[in-house]
């Protein structure tokens, strides 16, 4: 399948000069949401991983089917304040501000294989601030997994030594 045929390109959004992808027009089609996620389930499947672990709010949507054809664990990472058990927090830079991560405390057990899904790598602040926390919690990152990649904002750069996939990329 062209995946990409799949995603709607939004110009301006949410501001001037940005071309915003949309996946929403990816995810209302059965077959191709089916499909990638099968995807991602072939990348992972030698992986050996434990758990799954996603962002807020479209890593739900990548992750917890992911999770599910494994037969693994999924584990929410959110904004602060959302979360209702004991958390770890980290902060990280955006283009004008920082933000806030968080994950529970007793979300992984030290040493376990975990991957990272979102719909989309940027800049990589995301998931950079996503392996600080699986970090802090003593998790072994053992690869990254997207729907989307935008190569020309080298998010790979953040993500040394980590393994990335991503189906599509612009
Ligand atoms: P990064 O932190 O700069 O890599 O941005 C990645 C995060 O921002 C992901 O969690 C995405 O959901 C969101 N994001 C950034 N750009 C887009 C886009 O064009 N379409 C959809 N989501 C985006």
């Amino acid at each position: 399948m062209d995946f990409k045929t799949k995603i709607r390109e939004i110009l301006d959004f949410p501001t001037p000069g940005v071309q915003f992808k949309d996946i929403t027009t990816l995810l209302k089609d059965g077959e191709a949401y089916h499909q990638a996620i099968d995807e991602l389930v072939k990348y992972a499947s030698d992986k050996k991983v434990d758990a799954i672990v996603g962002p807020e709010a479209r890593g739900f949507v990548i992750g917890a089917p992911l999770a599910y054809a494994l037969g693994v664990g999924f584990i929410p990472v959110r904004k602060p304040g959302k979360l209702p058990a004991e958390t770890v927090e980290v902060v990280y830079d955006l283009e004008y501000r920082q933000d806030r991560l968080s994950i529970h405390r007793d979300a992984i057990r030290p040493g376990s294989r975990i991957l990272i899904a979102d719909d989309l790598l940027a800049t990589g602040g995301t998931v950079k601030a996503t392996v600080d926390l699986i970090k802090q919690l003593n998790g072994q990152v053992v690869g990254t997994a997207f729907l989307i990649e935008l190569l020309y904002l080298n998010g790979r750069d953040q993500l040394e030594n980590i393994d990335i996939f991503s189906l599509i990329q612009y």
